[in-house]
């Protein structure tokens, strides 16, 4: 009689939440990131609130991406569209247009201080490129090819400094807000308690890293992702690709990091999570160099990889690194 009762009291349960559960469901504020490490942002500010779908999913590249008519179709449902801009987007507009999408276009890095780089890194003095037409891609002014050998190109990978993940959440929060002011205080409280967690992450990475030997503070990486990160925490990082994993290294650009790692010692080259690591491990082989280990630069891992959000991507990247350079 009793196991009835709580049988029933049970049954009750779960029918009253799994309503209210589908109910909340189909209110939910929808959002779209455009890649990962914002899909998590998003998560940590909306909260339940928000339902968040993310088009470059863990370990994806966000430079190369080619969005499909479901990615289109997503967005065009969605009442708020986080990017992060400064130019890592390439599609952004192609699909914006093939969505027809009506919301609100929130760009998480509006007010960062945005690093330059010389057009991808790849300009030496008095070189000619083969590949011009490849850097040109997405620029539809440019002039000609004189003009374009000075041009300064937007870094995008300012998450990469916590300092800059501040800034993002804040949009991110005013974001939601605009979308949905009745979840303000939600919104709020969540952003709060998580900028909170991003200050005490940030001088937790600091006093990691000034604990480094300054003569091992020189890393090679695959991609110039990490520039945000090297000034904000005193490393200087060093990549054949440039800013975008667009474009190849020259076979001239693999020689000078060559030259350069026997040159200044520098003891460790990473392999990074979105890009194919065989340039890296032809360098180490060639320079005795030893590989780092990964370190997660432009995406997270899935939940049960070692970076399954943006502080655990910290974490983990720091590990990796005064691992390898502090002895
Ligand atoms: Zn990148």
């Amino acid at each position: 009689m009793k196991h009835r009762v709580l049988m029933q009291i049970g049954l009750a349960l779960i029918l009253l939440f799994g309503l209210a559960g589908s109910a909340e469901a189909a209110d939910k504020v929808k959002a779209v990131a455009s890649f990962s490490i914002l899909g998590d942002m998003i998560g940590q500010v909306g909260g339940d609130r928000v339902e968040v779908v993310t088009l470059v999913g863990p370990d994806g590249d966000a430079h190369v991406f080619s969005p499909t008519p479901a990615d289109a179709k997503t967005l065009a449902g969605a009442d708020v569209f986080f990017v992060n801009g400064l130019g890592f987007e390439g599609w952004l507009q192609r699909l914006e247009k093939a969505s027809g999408f009506k919301g609100r276009l929130v760009t998480a890095s509006d007010g960062v201080k945005p690093l330059t780089m010389e057009d991808e890194g790849h300009h030496h003095d008095g070189e000619e490129h083969a590949d011009h037409a490849d850097h040109a891609k997405g620029h539809d002014d440019d002039e000609d090819d004189e003009e374009d050998e000075e041009e300064e190109v937007p870094d995008p990978h300012a998450w990469q400094d916590l300092a800059n993940g501040k800034i993002y959440v804040a949009n991110i929060r005013d974001g939601l807000i605009e979308a949905d002011p009745e979840g303000r205080a939600v919104y709020e409280t969540n952003a709060a308690k998580y900028l909170e967690a991003i200050a005490k992450e940030a001088a937790a990475v600091r006093a990691a890293l000034s604990a480094l030997p300054e003569a091992r503070r020189k890393i090679i990486t695959s991609h110039d992702a990490f520039n945000y990160f090297g000034k904000a925490y005193g490393l200087e990082i060093i990549a054949p690709e440039g800013v975008s994993t667009e474009s190849e290294a020259s076979a001239q650009d693999v020689a000078k990091i060559i030259r350069q790692i026997k040159a200044d010692k520098i003891p460790a080259v990473f392999v990074e999570n979105i890009a194919d690591r065989r340039l890296l491990d032809q360098i180490a082989r060639e320079t005795g160099a030893k590989i780092g280990g990964t370190l997660y630069s432009d995406a997270l891992s899935g939940h049960d990889g070692p970076a399954p959000t943006y502080l655990d991507m910290f974490r983990h990247n720091v590990g990796a690194l005064t691992a390898a350079l502090s002895s």
